[in-house]
């Protein structure tokens, strides 16, 4: 039986096992999945348990069992390996690292915040997005003949479902809806909408999803187009993708879109090929963050999957190995320094080659890897280690974007 509480409520849930920063700040992330009932679950320092806080009139037992499902599952994810560092930079400018960047932008009237993990930016912010990306297209294009593209913002689910998405990360998919095809269902909405104050949406029943989709990575659209190729040694794309991922109430500002810009990187071809490629793009990494002048680290990571993620999970696990974080520090609201991952190397095996039927000369699945930049974690990093002033920043970035 459900009891009905009248106000919030915490419970403490000690968790199977003890877990690590790391797994303790993905549990936290995801908990926003778990029960509508749930506002969110906090790792206690120890890491040993969990505090459920409960919204108003949850039905407590109903989300204890939920919440304790949930913890006993990822608590089962596997953590605690030793990082291993590919790169390292420390930044040239000296001044102190700035909290708060968004509000500062928004306030210069660079920035507009929808509220609902979309942004408009206009001024030094578009021009520096815009510059991130140009670079490092042109470098990609230099140094491995990368090949100019551009891929559409929605993608099919039957695609999403070969790349093997729906396994790692449910939670996050955008799945678009429609307007039944029905001249009565059409006329009620509108009719309801021309004299009312807000925007009614359509009933559930007067709507229907066919599987299109929004996204949510930005190197899926470009695989269904090498379909049945035979490459010779191999190939590189890159190109600026839109990318959207559902985060409920997990966004938050510049940080956390729903809606953002990512420069990607794929490689197909040998496996000789796309670890070759894998070594420029972390060359090419470097160079990048020399150009913006960042504090910046490339190492090993984990991806984190939705909770009961299991037959990708065997194959995202492998490739775990092959997986490095981009990750620039940025100043929180209190002052102290959080490493945000603004972009990812990553090498597949011949997971997509299998799958969408890209071959070798010697009749092989083609190997892939991909490396995606978010631009605008990119653009919040460089705020918030130069501030606004631009005589902090690197001459050949201020010349060009204040
Ligand atoms: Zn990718």
């Amino acid at each position: 039986m459900n009891i009905l509480n009248p106000s919030p409520v915490e419970m403490v849930i000690p968790l199977p096992k003890t877990v690590d920063a790391m797994l303790a700040g993905d549990i936290e992330k995801e908990s926003v999945f778990v029960s509508p009932y749930l506002e969110r679950i906090v790792v206690e320092p120890d890491g040993a348990s969990a505090r459920a806080i409960l919204k108003n009139n949850a039905p407590i037992e109903e989300v204890r069992d939920k919440a304790t499902r949930y913890l006993e599952t990822m608590t089962k994810q596997v953590g605690g390996y030793e990082a291993k560092v590919f790169l390292e930079n420390e930044r040239q400018d000296d001044g102190a690292y700035e909290p708060d960047v968004d509000a500062q932008l928004a306030e210069a009237g660079w920035l507009h915040d929808y509220g609902k993990g979309q942004i408009a930016y206009s001024g030094p912010v578009l021009k520096l997005a815009r510059l991130i990306d140009a670079k490092a297209g042109d470098l990609y294009a230099d140094r491995l003949g990368a090949i100019d593209g551009h891929f559409p913002a929605l993608v099919d689910a039957d695609t999403l479902h070969q790349c093997g998405y729906f396994d790692s990360h449910p939670n996050a998919v955008t799945f678009l809806a429609n307007l039944l095809e029905d001249f009565d269902a059409i006329e009620e909405f509108r009719v309801a909408n021309a004299c009312s104050e807000g925007a009614l949406l359509p009933p559930q029943d007067h709507v229907h999803v066919d599987g299109m989709c929004l996204n949510p990575a930005a190197c899926f659209p470009c695989y269904p187009t090498l379909k049945g190729r035979q490459l010779q040694e191999g190939e590189c794309y890159s190109w600026l993708g839109r990318v959207f991922r559902y985060e409920s109430r997990n966004i938050s500002g510049l940080e956390r879109l729903y809606e953002f810009n990512v420069r990607e990187l794929v490689y197909v071809g040998s496996e000789l090929f796309t670890q070759a490629s894998r070594e420029t793009s972390l060359q090419i990494i470097d160079e990048l963050v020399r150009f913006f002048d960042l504090d910046a680290v490339v190492q090993t990571a984990t991806d984190p999957f939705f909770a009961t993620v299991s037959a990708a999970k065997k194959f995202w696990q492998q490739a775990q190995e092959v997986k490095n974080e981009i990750l620039i520090p940025v100043a929180q609201t209190d002052g102290t320094r959080k490493l945000l991952a603004c972009g990812s190397i990553n090498l597949h095996g011949n997971f997509f080659g299998e799958r969408f039927k890209i071959m070798c000369p010697d009749g092989e699945p083609a190997n892939t890897g991909c490396v995606g930049l978010g631009v605008e974690r990119w653009v919040l990093a460089c705020f918030s280690q130069h501030g606004l002033d631009p005589d902090r920043w690197p001459v050949g970035v201020r010349e060009r974007i204040f």
